[in-house]
C-alpha cells in the first residue's frame, strides 16, 4: 500500500515508467511497431500492486485496453480517460524513451500527449480506491489507438455505461467543453481518355477537378471562415491528398480529391455532404461525392454536474478557476458524448505534442491528479 498516491516522487517515478516504455501507434507509424501491449502489461499490474482489480479488454486483436474499477455500483458512475498511445518518433531531437527532467519539466515522446495525464489518472484512482465508503465508482479508461481510428474508446463505449466522464487531454489547466469534429470526403471527376493529340476528343479530368477545387477553395475562404464558434473557431476545410492522370501523353479519364472539413458543434456529415454537393454545382463540373469518414464535433453542457464538478474541484486545488475553453483538434470525448455520456476535458500543461521536443510541466501532472480525484468526490456529491 502507497502511504501518499500524491507524493511527487511517487507520481514522477510511475511517469518515467510510462515514457520508458514505448507505445506508438502501430498503424500510424509502422516503422516502430511497438502498440500498446508492453504499457497496458504494465499498467495493469502497477493498479493490481495497490489492490484495484484490473484487466485487459482487447479493443482489436494487439490492441488492449486497461480496464479498472473501483468504488461502489450503488452511486453514480464516472469515466477518467487517457490514451495510452503515442504518435511515433521519426525527426525527435531528444531521447524519445528516456525521460530526462530539467527545471520541473519531464521531457520524452508521449510526455505531454498523454502520459502525463495517465500518471494523473493513476494517482488519483490509487489514491480514491484508499476510500472504503468511496460513495460511487471511478471507472478507467486507459486506451488504446487514439491517435488513428479512437478503437479504444470505441470499444471501451460499446463495453460500459457511466454517468459522466473526464477526458484528460493536455488542456493546459483549463476545462475544456467542446472540441471540432472533422468529415472526409471523396470527389471524383471523370474526363475522356484520348492520345494526347487529340484534343478534339480528349476532356481532362485534373482540369475538371482544378474549377472544383477553385469553388472549394472559395467556399473555405468566404463562407466556412466565417462561421464562428465562441469555443472552437471557425469552421475549415482543406483539399488534401489528389491523384488523376495514367500518362504523359493521355488525356486523363479520372482524377480523385480528398478533402477534410473541420466541423463546428451542430455541423453534420449530411450538412456537409449538401453544402459540398451545392459547391461542386458552382464550379460547373460534376463529380461524384463520397463519404469516407466522420467523427463528431463536442459541445458539453458548461452547468451540467460533471463541468461544475470539474470546476469547482480546479478551483479547490489550484487556487483559480479554470477558464472554459474549446479546442480545433479531435479527441474522444466524443465518443463519450455520443453514447449520451456527458464528457469534459481537463489535464496538464506542457508542450511539443507531436513534435521533435516534447515535455510536461511536473507541477501540472501533480495538481491535474489531485483535481482529478477531487472531481470524482464533488461529482458522486451532487450526483447521486
Ligand atoms: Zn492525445
Amino acid at each position: 500500500m502507497v502511504a501518499d498516491p500524491f507524493s511527487r516522487q511517487e507520481i514522477l517515478h510511475t511517469l518515467q515508467s510510462l515514457i520508458r516504455t514505448p507505445s506508438v501507434n502501430p498503424t500510424i507509424a509502422p516503422a516502430e511497431p511497438y502498440g500498446e501491449s508492453a504499457i497496458a502489461a504494465f499498467v495493469c499490474d502497477w493498479l493490481k500492486r495497490r489492490g484495484i482489480r484490473a484487466s485487459i479488454e482487447q479493443a482489436a486483436p494487439g490492441r488492449p485496453n486497461v480496464f479498472a474499477e473501483i468504488g461502489s455500483r450503488t452511486g453514480p458512475s464516472l469515466v477518467l480517460c487517457a490514451h495510452l498511445d503515442t504518435v511515433g518518433t521519426a525527426g525527435m531531437t531528444i531521447p524519445p524513451f528516456e525521460p530526462r527532467v530539467e527545471n520541473e519539466k519531464v521531457f520524452g515522446r508521449g510526455s505531454y500527449d498523454m502520459k502525463g495525464s495517465v500518471a494523473a489518472i493513476l494517482a488519483a484512482v490509487a489514491a480514491l480506491s484508499q476510500d472504503n465508503n468511496l460513495p460511487g465508482c471511478v471507472l478507467l479508461a486507459l486506451v488504446a489507438d487514439e491517435e488513428d481510428a479512437s478503437l479504444g474508446a470505441r470499444d471501451f463505449v460499446r463495453r460500459h455505461s457511466a454517468d459522466a466522464a473526464i477526458l484528460t487531454e493536455p488542456s493546459e489547466g483549463r476545462l475544456i467543453l467542446a472540441h471540432k469534429g472533422f468529415v472526409w470526403l471523396e470527389l471524383t471527376t471523370r474526363g475522356r481518355a484520348a492520345h494526347g493529340s487529340r484534343w478534339d476528343l480528349g476532356v481532362s479530368a485534373i482540369a475538371k477537378m482544378a474549377r472544383v477545387i477553385e469553388s472549394l477553395e472559395r467556399f473555405d475562404r468566404e463562407t466556412l471562415r466565417r462561421r464562428d464558434h465562441p469555443l472552437v473557431g471557425p469552421a475549415s476545410q482543406h483539399c488534401a491528398l489528389i491523384e488523376g492522370g495514367s500518362g504523359l501523353s493521355t488525356y486523363s479519364e479520372k482524377c480523385v480529391l480528398r478533402i477534410e472539413r473541420r466541423t463546428l458543434p451542430g455541423e453534420t456529415p449530411e450538412q456537409v455532404l449538401a453544402e459540398t454537393e451545392a459547391v461542386v454545382r458552382e464550379s460547373g463540373e460534376e463529380a461524384e461525392i463520397r463519404l469516407l469518414l466522420d467523427r463528431p464535433p463536442l459541445v458539453s453542457d458548461s452547468n451540467s454536474p460533471i463541468a461544475r464538478a470539474v470546476r469547482d474541484a480546479a478551483t479547490a486545488v489550484t487556487g483559480h478557476k479554470p477558464e472554459d475553453a474549446g479546442v480545433a483538434y479531435w479527441m474522444d470525448a466524443a465518443i463519450f458524448a455520443a453514447e449520451g455520456i456527458p464528457a469534459v476535458n481537463y489535464g496538464p500543461s506542457g508542450v511539443g505534442a507531436h513534435e521533435a521536443v516534447e515535455w510536461v510541466d511536473f507541477d501540472s501532472v501533480v495538481s491535474c491528479a489531485r483535481v482529478l480525484a477531487e472531481a470524482a468526490r464533488r461529482f458522486f456529491a451532487v450526483a447521486s
